[in-house]
């Protein structure tokens, strides 16, 4: 029977792309949440007032977006146009706390998410298409959305390690300079993002793992462990 992977983390955690591995081995389709608040902070920049609530809202629940769930190429498509690369950008990723805290916008993204794991993880679609299930990754899945996965994992790292994955990813650098410049805008977001979801501590059922001192495929072993058992 299909199954349901959840897999939640702070940013530099290595979440996605160790989410995206372990689905990619495992032969399971892949939803990165964090994409749907990303792409939901473009629309928002694009035709609402990111200061009115109410906007934000309505702007949210009208947002034409489809998701891509091969771990391959994860695609993110917003009114017709691919803002995969869009959606990284700085100015997006300084705003998307804001819209993130917005808790109709929660709740219409849950709604989303719900109904694409749901349909990768049905029985149908197990039979119709050799579905096997789905690995979706954020701040809430294990707590919120789906709650009742299969598996789950808190995937954390210390601040140190974070900081550096981070400066690598965005200033291809980790060298003194390069973290400071990553610090600020990291542990803002992680502070304005942990005053809705809990991603920093464990709930009952969810296992830890802890990537401080794991490299890459380390980290893929230690999860593809956890589904194991
Ligand atoms: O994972 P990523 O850094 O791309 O997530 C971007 C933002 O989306 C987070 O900083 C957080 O504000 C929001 N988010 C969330 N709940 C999730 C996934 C992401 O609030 N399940």
């Amino acid at each position: 029977t299909p199954v349901v992977i959840a897999i939640d983390g702070p940013s530099g955690s290595g979440k996605s792309s160790v989410s995206k591995a372990v689905a990619a081995r495992l032969g399971l389709a892949y939803l990165d949440t964090g994409a749907m608040y990303r792409a939901a902070t473009v629309w928002v920049m694009e035709t609402a007032d990111l200061e009115d609530p109410t906007s934000v809202a309505t702007a949210v629940r009208a947002m034409p977006l489809v998701m891509g769930v091969d771990p391959a190429a994860p695609g993110v498509e917003l009114d017709g146009r691919d803002v995969a690369t869009t959606i990284r950008g700085t100015e997006v990723t300084t705003n998307v706390s804001k819209v993130a805290s917005n808790l109709e916008v929660r709740a219409e993204l849950k709604r989303r998410q719900r109904e694409i794991i749901d349909q990768e993880s049905s029985p149908t679609e197990a039979v119709l298409s050799g579905g096997r299930g789905i690995v979706a990754e954020g701040r809430d899945i294990t707590t919120v959305v789906a709650p009742d996965a299969d598996v789950r994992v808190l995937l954390t790292a210390s601040e140190e390690a974070r900081l550096r994955r981070r400066s690598l990813e965005v200033h291809g650098a980790a060298d003194a300079s390069a973290v400071d410049a990553t610090r600020d805008q990291v542990l803002r977001r992680d502070r304005d993002d942990a005053k809705v979801t809990s991603f920093h501590t464990a709930a009952d059922g969810v296992v830890t793992v802890d990537s401080s001192d794991l490299d890459f495929e380390q980290t893929v072993q230690a999860v593809l462990t956890v589904v194991a058992q």
